[in-house]
C-alpha cells in the first residue's frame, strides 16, 4: 500500500449527510494540514453546505464548518464540499464511505435487511476512478461482512496495479450532540484485516484521529468485529429503551411510577442510569433500521430465535406508540372528531431538525384517521419537511391539509385545543424551569376545557400543570383521571 507522503494528506468523504458533514468538519479542524473534501450526488445539499444555511441543524456545527471551510488569518481553508466526485476520489489517499443504508423497501428482506446499493454504487465509483492506492473506509453502518463484498468489487473493477485496503470505522455520534460526541468520543473503532496491509492502513487512519482523540480510545480490531460492533451497539441501546418502555406499561397498570423505577434500577452500578428514560418510543434513521438489519442477518444465518429476539425490540417500540395513541383517544372520550389537538415537537428528538422515523409521524397519522384537527409546532423542523412527511400518511382522509396546520408560534398551536401532545423533549416545552420555557399558564387560559396534556417524553411537572387545571397523562405513571 503506497502512501506517497507516508501519511494521510488528502481525505475524500462520499456522502454529505448527518454523518459525513459533521465528521469531516471536525476532522478538518483537528487536522489543519489535511485537505478534506466531502462529495455528494445531491447538488442542493452541497450548495447548502457551501452556504450560510447548512442543510442540517446541529448545535456547534456552524463553528466547526465555518472555521475549516472558510479559513482565517490563523488557519488554512481545508474543508471543501463538492459534486465533483471523480476528482475528489482520485486525489485522496483515504476515502470515507458515508452514504445512507436504509431498510430495503423491495425484494428479499424488504422491511428488514439493509439496502446496501448506495454503498455498492460508491465502491464501484471508487474502483472505476482510482489511479493510485486508496484506503477505503466504511463509515456507513453496514451488515457484517460487507467489507468482503467491497474488496471483491474493488479487485474486480480496479485498475491493474492499484491497491485498495478496506477498513471499517463505524460512526457512533448521536444527532443533537454530534459535535460534542465527535470532539470527545467514547471510542474510535477501526477494523482491518490483520495482515501487513490491513494493519498499515489502520495505523494511518488512527494517526488522523490521534490529533485529538486520546490513544487509549482508538481501538483496533478485526474487520468483522468492527462491523458487527456498530450493529450491536445500536441494538443494545434500542433494546434498553424497549425494556424501559415495556416496564412503563406495567407501571400504568399498577400505579408504579416508571421514573422511580428507572432511578431505582439505575443506581445499580451493573445497570447504570443512562438510556432509561421511558417515552413514546424511539425514532431516528438508525435504531429501527439497525435492529431490523441484525434480525435479518440472524435469519439469513439460520438463527430464527435470535432474529425473533431482536425483532421484539422493534415490536415493543411500535406497541408503545400504539398504546400512547389509544390512551389519547380513550381519555378524549373515545372520539376525536373535529377536536383540535396540538402536537408539540415533530423531530425525532430534541436539538435536531431530523424527522426520520419520528414518533410524531405515525401518531399524527393515527389521530388524523380518527378525525382530529392537528396543529403542529416544532422549533427547528422546516415547515416544508413536515408537509413532505405527512403527505405520505396511510390513514389520511382526503386532503390532509384540511386536518393539519403547521404553526410558527406555540401559543397559536395550542389556542382552542382540547389536548396538547408533547412528542419531542425540546427544553422549551418543559415547565420544570422558568427561563426560556413556554408560558403554560397562558396556554391553559387559551384552551378548550377540560384541557389535557399527554406527555410522551415525561418532561413536564404534572403536579404544577394540574394546579393550573390541566389533566395530565405521562408515560408509565398513573394519570390525572
Ligand atoms: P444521510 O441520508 O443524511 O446522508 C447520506 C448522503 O449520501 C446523502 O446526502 C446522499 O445523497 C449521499 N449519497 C448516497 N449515495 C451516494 C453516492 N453513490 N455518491 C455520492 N453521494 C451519495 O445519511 P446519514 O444519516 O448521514 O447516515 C449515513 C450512514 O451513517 C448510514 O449508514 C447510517 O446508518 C450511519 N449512521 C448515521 C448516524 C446518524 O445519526 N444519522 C449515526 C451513526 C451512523
Amino acid at each position: 500500500l503506497k502512501l506517497p507522503h507516508g501519511r494521510i494528506t488528502k481525505i475524500c468523504c462520499i456522502g454529505a449527510g448527518y454523518v459525513g458533514g459533521p465528521t469531516c468538519a471536525v476532522t478538518a479542524n483537528k487536522n489543519p494540514d489535511v485537505s478534506v473534501t466531502v462529495v455528494d450526488l445531491s447538488e442542493s445539499r452541497i450548495a447548502a453546505w457551501n452556504s450560510s444555511t447548512l442543510p442540517i441543524y446541529e448545535p456547534g456545527l456552524w463553528e466547526q464548518v465555518q472555521g475549516a471551510r472558510d479559513g482565517g488569518a490563523d488557519r488554512p481553508q481545508n474543508l471543501f464540499f463538492s459534486t465533483d466526485i471523480d476528482k475528489a476520489i482520485d486525489e485522496a489517499e483515504l476515502i470515507f464511505v458515508s452514504v445512507n443504508t436504509p431498510t430495503k423497501t423491495m425484494g428479499a428482506g424488504a422491511g428488514l435487511g439493509s439496502d446496501t446499493s448506495y454503498v455498492e454504487m460508491a465502491i464501484r465509483k471508487i474502483a472505476q476512478v482510482a489511479t493510485s492506492d486508496k484506503i477505503v473506509v466504511e463509515k456507513s453502518t453496514v451488515p457484517v461482512r460487507t467489507a468482503e463484498t467491497m474488496r471483491e468489487i474493488l479487485k474486480a473493477i480496479g485498475k491493474p496495479g492499484v491497491h485498495f485496503e478496506v477498513l471499517s470505522n463505524p460512526e457512533f455520534l448521536a444527532e443533537g450532540t454530534a459535535i460534542r460526541d465527535l470532539l470527545a468520543p467514547d471510542r474510535i473503532l477501526i477494523g482491518s484485516l490483520l495482515n501487513d496491509h490491513g494493519l498499515q492502513a489502520a495505523a494511518a487512519l488512527a494517526e488522523v484521529y490521534a490529533r485529538w482523540v486520546p490513544r487509549e480510545r482508538i481501538i483496533t480490531m478485526n474487520l468483522w468485529s468492527s462491523e458487527l460492533a456498530k450493529l450491536a451497539a445500536n441494538a443494545l441501546l434500542a433494546q434498553r429503551i424497549s425494556s424501559i418502555n415495556a416496564l412503563s406499561a406495567v407501571c400504568e397498570a399498577t400505579g408504579a411510577d416508571i421514573d422511580e423505577i428507572a432511578f431505582a434500577v439505575g443506581t445499580d452500578s451493573r445497570i447504570g442510569p443512562k438510556m432509561l428514560k421511558a417515552s413514546v418510543g424511539f425514532g431516528g434513521s438508525c435504531f429501527k433500521k439497525d435492529v431490523l438489519s441484525l434480525a435479518y442477518i440472524s435469519e439469513c444465518l439460520h438463527l430464527p430465535e435470535v432474529a425473533a429476539y431482536w425483532q421484539s425490540v422493534v415490536d415493543i417500540n411500535e406497541y408503545q406508540k400504539d398504546r400512547f395513541t389509544k390512551r389519547i383517544i380513550r381519555c378524549l372520550y373515545n372520539t376525536l372528531n373535529n377536536k383540535k389537538v396540538a402536537v408539540l415537537g415533530f423531530s425525532y428528538k430534541k436539538d435536531t431538525g431530523d424527522t426520520r422515523e419520528s414518533a410524531a409521524i405515525s401518531i399524527i397519522d393515527a389521530l388524523v384517521a380518527e378525525g382530529a384537527k392537528i396543529s403542529i409546532y416544532d422549533p427547528q423542523v422546516l415547515e416544508s419537511q413536515i408537509w413532505s412527511d405527512i403527505e405520505k400518511f396511510k390513514g389520511a382522509r382526503g386532503d390532509v391539509k384540511q386536518y393539519v396546520t403547521v404553526c410558527k408560534d406555540v401559543y397559536k398551536a395550542c389556542e382552542g385545543a382540547h389536548a396538547i401532545i408533547v412528542l419531542t423533549e425540546w427544553d422549551e416545552f418543559s415547565n420544570k424551569q422558568i427561563r426560556k420555557r413556554m408560558d403554560w399558564q397562558r396556554v391553559a387560559e387559551s384552551m378548550d376545557r377540560p384541557s389535557f396534556v399527554f406527555d410522551g417524553r415525561n418532561i413536564v411537572d404534572a403536579g404544577k400543570l394540574e394546579e393550573m387545571g390541566f389533566r395530565v397523562e405521562c408515560i408509565g405513571k398513573p394519570g390525572s383521571g
